[in-house]
């Protein structure tokens, strides 16, 4: 099977995190923060240890501001319905995930939140004037940094310089779950107010893993959501203040959090520079060997501009998910088909409701298997003629 379907999910994980995982369940196998044993201190460690890995992946200066999370969906759910309140306005873009855009939603009917888009073109970046007008209107921004669909590549520090120049300074939130592993951020140089990001995709960690890395000004403000045993404080039946404490109730994923520990200090070795610039030649390979064939129409930027190693594309007369289907049963070319739960993006593309094919590499893909994949690509689109 050639998988690429890595914007969904990175696969296969490093052995060093499947290792990591099995001996958490074994040596970390008490509640950490619960237990006044072995075990339990162990497991705490796992945590700690996690959390000081992505604080210097991230460069957070305090490691309690990393908030761990089951993926970006929990972490901008957090953010934004512990912080947003009654009558406020938030901006988003034309490419956000629906992890971003329900919950913007339910504000806006729950708490009469007002939303603004920003537009972007037809790649998928975004419109910097309007963007640069829109935040000092509104109380918070929330951006993707880089989309699920077409891999366009935000430019952050440009974005960031804007929100730290505008009067109104509003809330810096960044939807960081395709870059978070592959793209270099400096939280605190950038102004971010709030990353979040899930440990299963670019970082190549497990399932239900995530954080929230929060800069000092919203972790000053940001209210839990959530609430209950914090193995802390255990006699006040209001939630402890302190973090992560605060925004971390109940019993955590230690296993999957021990993955992500060791998920990090894997992509550190390897070097995000490294993984990103082979992504970004393997998938330049594809759009050039694909680019051209009759029926083939190609979505976001064209190789060589800021991008990550996803690819959309349709093929002329055949419904995405048929081509998916086609790909998946005569090839074995594993990819994802539909809206990748982006409306908004296929609206800006001009793909919505049908949406697209996404083929999405990883570093590990090889240059003989994108000829595969794209030999398959043009075999599909003959047997629709
Ligand atoms: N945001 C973007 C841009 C994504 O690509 C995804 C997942 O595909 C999410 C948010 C949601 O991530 P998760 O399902 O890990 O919570």
């Amino acid at each position: 099977m050639l998988y690429l379907d890595h914007a969904a999910t990175s696969w296969p994980k490093p052995p060093s995190v499947i290792k990591a995982i099995t001996e958490a369940l074994d040596s970390a196998g008490g509640n950490p923060g619960r237990g006044s044993h072995a075990l339990a201190d162990t497991a705490a460690r796992c945590l700690t240890n996690c959390r000081i890995s992505l604080a210097r992946l991230l460069k957070v200066s305090a490691p309690e501001r990393v908030v761990f999370t089951s993926g970006t969906t929990e972490g901008v759910n957090m953010v934004l319905k512990g912080t947003i309140t009654q009558g406020q306005t938030v901006a988003s873009s034309s490419m956000e995930h629906n992890a971003v855009m329900r919950p913007l939603t339910s504000l806006g009917r729950d708490r009469g939140v007002e939303l603004r888009t920003v537009s972007a073109d037809a790649e998928g970046y975004l419109n910097l004037d309007e963007l640069a007008e829109v935040v000092e209107a509104v109380d918070a921004l929330v951006v993707c940094h880089a989309s699920n669909v077409t891999g366009t590549l935000q430019d952050l520090p440009r974005i960031a310089e804007i929100v730290a120049r505008s009067k109104r300074r509003p809330w810096f939130v960044v939807d960081g779950a395709q870059t978070v592993g592959l793209v270099p951020i400096d939280l605190e140089e950038l102004g971010i107010d709030a990353l979040v990001f899930s440990g299963h995709k670019a970082l190549l960690g497990p399932m239900g893993t995530g954080a929230v890395a929060l800069g000092p000004r919203l972790a000053e403000h940001v209210r839990p959501w959530l609430e209950g045993g914090t193995g802390s404080r255990s006699e006040q039946l209001e939630q402890p203040q302190e973090l992560p404490e605060r925004l971390e109730s109940g019993t955590p994923n230690t296993p999957g959090i021990a993955g992500l520990a060791a998920a990090v200090e894997y992509v550190e070795r390897v070097g995000l520079d490294e993984i990103a610039s082979i992504e970004r030649e393997r998938i330049g390979q594809l759009w050039e060997r694909i680019e051209g064939t009759e029926g083939i129409e190609l979505y976001g930027p064209p190789p060589g501009k800021p991008r990550t190693g996803v690819l959309s594309f349709n093929v002329s007369g055949q419904h995405p998910a048929d081509v998916a289907a086609a790909l998946d049963g005569a090839f074995e070319v594993a990819c994802r088909a539909g809206l990748h739960c982006a409306p908004m993006a296929h609206r800006t593309i001009g793909t919505f409701p049908t949406g697209t094919v996404r083929l999405s590499v990883g570093h590990l893909t090889t240059e003989e298997e994108i000829e595969q994949a794209a030999e398959a690509v043009c075999s599909v689109t003959e047997m629709g003629e």
